[in-house]
């Protein structure tokens, strides 16, 4: 077969290049960064991944709630969940379960639905900082936040020698042995 000319080689050239740019084109097309759905993300293991881990302070994210009925229907929910959450904490935790509660405690602040209530929570955080060292610390140191917050609405105090009995959810599961920790959850 003859060598192509001059004006052949060129159309050859032509070619190599379009191809190039179609293949470049399509593989940019096929992976492009920030492109897959949320749930492809999730399942891909990709969701949002960051090193260092959210802000634990800062400002307060939500919005000031104005409906005061809603404010003490959500207060008594959240006071229900800190208060057992603590009273099921480890007597023992690992440095992992005391920073995992530290950090809890501070996320929860910051994302509380009342943006007012979260403001004001971030003060007493910043002057009282949770205490993660065990279950008795922490459920004396929850109590002791709610008798704050309760001052300043003009509330009783409670008796934080009476908060192993109040929060006491009679699970019957005290057993360390059998705690999530043990469990396997499919999904
Ligand atoms: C983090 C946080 C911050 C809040 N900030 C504000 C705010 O700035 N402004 C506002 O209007 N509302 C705020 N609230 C809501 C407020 O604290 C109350 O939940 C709400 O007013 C309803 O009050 P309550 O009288 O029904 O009892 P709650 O204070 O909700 O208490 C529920 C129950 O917990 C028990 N309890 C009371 N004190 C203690 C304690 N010290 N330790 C353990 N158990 C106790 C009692 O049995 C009580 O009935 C906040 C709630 C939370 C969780």
């Amino acid at each position: 077969m003859a060598p192509p000319g001059i004006k052949g080689r060129f159309v050859l050239f032509a070619l190599l290049v379009i191809a190039l740019f179609l293949f470049v084109r399509l593989e940019g097309y096929r992976a492009p960064s920030g492109q897959l759905s949320p749930i492809q993300q999730a399942k891909a293991g990709t969701s949002n991944k960051v090193s260092s881990g959210p802000s634990l302070t800062g400002h307060a994210i939500a919005p000031k709630l104005g409906n005061a009925t809603v404010k003490a229907e959500l207060g008594r929910a959240a006071w229900k969940v800190l208060h057992t959450t603590f009273a099921r904490f480890p007597e023992k935790p690992t440095p992992d379960e005391k920073e995992a509660l530290r950090s809890y405690v501070h996320l929860f602040q910051r994302l509380y639905p009342c943006g007012e209530c979260a403001e004001h929570f971030g003060k007493v955080l910043a002057k009282y900082p949770p205490q993660v060292s065990s279950r008795t610390a922490a459920a004396m140191w929850g109590c002791m936040v709610h008798n704050i917050v309760n001052k300043r609405l003009h509330k009783p105090e409670f008796n934080c020698e009476d908060i192993g009995d109040a929060y006491d959810c009679g699970c019957g599961d005290e057993d360390t042995k059998d705690t999530g920790r043990s469990e396997g959850v499919d999904v």
